[in-house]
């Protein structure tokens, strides 16, 4: 074992911390972690944790997510470690939204800052987005701030008026229907599981849309399905390959990498566990507000 992996190991037990990893860190991340997951497993990781302190390897908006569920001291091991998605709509934005739609409840995604969550109504997640909206009471909702999530929901959800903001993910952009067209003539019996991040072209050419958790449900439900084209940060295939190392993963794009979800590295993480830096931390008003739209979340759910 590297000696870096030995000595974050020892301080990990020392300090009774846990290291919680999205599917999307680097392969030495993901090998180091106690739990890997999609933002909503994370966020459930975190809240029920009894470690003292939690390192996330994921990016901000993920970080402050675990803060405002558990209080707990939560180490970021890069702090400049943001979402662009999250960055495309502020609290402003929002007070606009509610200027413009009075009482129209407001979705937002799980990429989103605590400031933005605080005077939002609803969160959601990729895994659950289709399930929250549809459980809402009300025929119209606004969904920010991801456009192509938005609009998947509002393909299956028939019964509701759904806004949407225009934000995107820059990096599942990068994924383009012509890639999946060649891969899907280069592996004729491959299936095509895409994220609803990615654009309507490439969402049309998939056999299954959902996100991280889903693809893992999808490939083993299909064991006889040897080869897979995952539309997804690529980082998603490492995971996939190790879950299942007898199925074939091809990345939709090799350039569909997330730089910020690549910031977290093995020294950095060795660095927050030995100074306790750099924590994550969100303002007791704004907590409290962006809990409630976080509880809403797991109560629409049936979670306590
Ligand atoms: S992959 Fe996209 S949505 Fe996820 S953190 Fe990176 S920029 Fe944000």
């Amino acid at each position: 074992m590297n000696e870096t992996v030995e000595k974050i190991n020892q301080l990990k037990k020392q300090k009774n911390a846990v290291i919680l990893a999205h599917n999307y860190q680097l392969p030495e991340v993901q090998d180091i972690a106690d739990y890997l997951g999609d933002s909503l497993d994370l966020s459930m990781r975190a809240k029920n944790t009894d470690a003292d302190i939690i390192v996330f390897c994921g990016v901000h908006f993920m970080a402050e997510t675990a803060y405002i569920l558990s209080k707990k001291l939560v180490l970021l091991p890069d702090i400049t470690s943001g979402c662009p998605l999250a960055d495309m709509i502020t609290k402003n934005d929002v007070l606009e939204l509610k200027k413009k739609y009075p009482g129209v409840p407001i979705v937002g995604y799980i990429n989103t800052s605590a400031e933005v969550k605080s005077e939002i109504d609803y969160c959601c997640t990729s895994a659950n987005a289709v399930e929250i909206v549809s459980k809402i009471p009300s025929d119209k909702v606004i969904f920010v701030p991801d456009k192509y999530l938005g609009s998947f929901v509002k393909r299956k959800v028939k019964d509701k008026e759904i806004i949407l903001w225009d934000g995107y993910c820059p990096t599942h952009l990068k994924i383009l229907d012509e890639d999946i067209k060649k891969l899907k003539k280069k592996y004729p019996l491959a299936k095509v599981v895409v994220h609803p991040e990615c654009n309507l072209a490439v969402q049309e050419l998939a056999d299954e849309v959902c996100g991280t958790s889903g693809m893992i449900k999808y490939v083993k439900n299909n064991p006889q399905v040897k080869t897979f084209i995952i539309g997804t940060e690529v980082g998603m295939c490492y995971r996939l390959k190790k879950l299942f190392p007898e199925q074939e993963f091809i990345p939709a794009s090799e350039l569909a990498v997330c730089p910020n979800m690549k910031k977290n590295t093995l020294g950095k993480i060795l660095f927050s566990l030995e100074e306790e830096q750099p924590q994550v931390v969100v303002d007791e008003e704004i907590l409290k507000k962006a809990y409630k739209c976080i509880e809403r979340m797991y109560t629409l759910m049936g979670i306590q």
